[in-house]
């Protein structure tokens, strides 16, 4: 296919261009004003767009009377058009500065309400005016690419994307986190409402869909109601899950592994200037050779207990033992053979009927879980037996044990939490700062 040209690129050009030294004599630039200051006769505006931000100097003696006096008035986050000469100049950020021969304000902005040192409370109550930062301008291109890469790496597979209900009435995940939500009936003159429940994750539906596609995936918001804070944690997050039949255990766990391989070279090759920004370490990433590690369950507890926890067979690992467990760790650790209570559609290990074929990907540098997968229990009767042990009632997983009664195969399949993910790559101390608006339990707004 032919793709067409971008409108205006002819016209105006990216800042990044000029900063590479690749613009003309003359550019025409716009954007929006990201600092200013003046003199008598020089006003200094730094302009900043998408791509970069440069330092223009707007001369009394270069341009239109009106266009210095705009300059000089014009507020931070004023929308700009402007044409000049691109000059070399060590002391300009970016070592390249533009000679303003126009200056032209499209809209001239009012105070705005974010300066420096802001606390984080009021740059999440201005999040809608927060994006222009150049830290989340940057989280945002670095999640972009981890978007595309997990689509590439499953497609290139001959996956199929697919989607699945946010509705729903089966909990996967446990109860302690399912949000409700009721729906009045107009046409119901009893009042009655209708109940369900916000999607936890895909896991149900995708074991229906595989049946026919075989190989699926998705990208999809899933919801818990997240009561404990942590840094780690949305109510809202993105989730990449993969489902795929006649796959064991370890053989999900290899796909994974090349899956995080690609998203990081592509992080790497694409968003250098990003992370730079950001402040990550870049040889961390570059530094990251599969395979990864593996530890059993059971092992992580001897090795905690032994760093001076104290832990018993069933306990969860939380935010404080994954940080204990992977913060002088330089590549992701694969945990296996959880304990059998961590989900009734695990498959109990034949060889250790107390542990699950099942694994949890861990990011190293303290970050933690990024990934929960497993196999499946696929023979129907084992499933029921599953679903009364962990005290829940196989009546109301009626169409989820219907799916295995027909021609049921081993399969697998895992979640990838996308912000959490993101938040690791670019060396991020909370999950919040990668995500455009962050849901919590107190926060739904703006
Ligand atoms: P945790 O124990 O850390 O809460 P979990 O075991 O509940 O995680 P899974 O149910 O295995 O997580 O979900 C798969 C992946 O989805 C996790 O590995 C994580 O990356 C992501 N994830 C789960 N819950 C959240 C959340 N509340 N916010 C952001 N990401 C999440
Ligand atoms: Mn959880």
């Amino acid at each position: 296919m032919e793709y067409p040209e971008f409108p205006n690129s002819e016209e105006y050009t990216p800042i990044q261009e000029i900063l590479q030294g690749k613009a003309k004599d003359s550019v025409r630039i716009r954007g929006w004003i990201y600092r200013t200051r003046s003199s008598g006769k020089l006003a200094f505006v730094v302009v900043r767009d998408s791509t970069g931000i440069i330092q223009c100097t707007v001369s009394r003696e270069k341009v239109e009377e009106t266009d210095f006096a705009n300059a000089r008035k014009a507020l931070i986050e004023s929308s700009i058009l402007l044409e000049g000469e691109p000059v070399k100049d060590d002391r300009a950020p970016g070592g390249w500065e533009i000679r303003a021969s126009k200056f032209e304000v499209f809209h001239f902005a009012e105070t705005f309400p974010i300066t420096k040192d802001q606390s984080d409370e009021h740059l999440l109550n201005n999040r809608h005016l927060w994006l222009r930062s150049r830290n989340m301008v940057a989280a945002l291109k670095i999640r972009s690419t981890v978007f595309k890469a997990f689509r590439d790496y499953w497609t290139e597979l001959d996956f199929t994307e697919i989607q699945s209900p946010s509705f729903t009435t089966s909990a996967c995940e446990g109860g302690s986190t399912l949000f409700n939500v009721s729906i009045d009936d107009e046409n119901e003159k009893s009042g009655q409402k209708f109940y369900a429940h916000l999607s936890q994750s895909w896991q149900l539906y995708a074991e229906a869909t595989m049946f026919g596609l075989e190989n699926i995936f998705t990208l999809a918001p899933s919801f818990r109601a997240e009561k404990s804070r942590t840094r780690r944690h949305l109510t809202e997050f993105w989730h990449a899950e993969v489902e795929s039949a006649w796959l064991h255990n370890h053989q999900m766990m290899n796909l994974e592994e090349g899956m995080i391989m690609h998203i990081i070279s592509s992080v790497l090759s694409k968003n250098r200037a990003e992370l730079e920004f950001l402040g990550r370490d870049i040889s961390v990433l570059e530094n990251i050779k599969a395979p990864f590690d593996k530890m059993k369950y059971e092992e992580v507890l001897d090795k905690l207990n032994s760093m001076g926890f104290d832990l018993v067979w069933g306990d969860d690992f939380g935010y404080k033992e994954e940080k204990a467990l992977t913060q002088d760790l330089k590549t992701p650790l694969y945990i296996t053979n959880f304990p059998k209570e961590k989900g009734f559609y695990h498959r109990p290990d034949p060889s250790d009927p107390k542990s699950l074929v099942c694994h949890d990907l861990l990011a190293p540098e303290g970050y933690g879980e990024i990934i929960g997968g497993g196999e499946r229990v696929w023979s129907p009767d084992e499933l029921v037996e599953r679903i009364r042990e962990e005290g829940l009632d196989p009546e109301s997983y009626g169409w989820y044990l219907d799916i295995r009664k027909f021609g049921s195969v081993p399969h697998s399949g895992f979640g990838l939490g996308i912000d959490r993910t993101v938040s690791w790559l670019c060396g991020s101390d909370h999950i919040k700062h990668v995500i455009p608006f962050p849901r919590t339990m107190r926060r739904t707004t703006p």
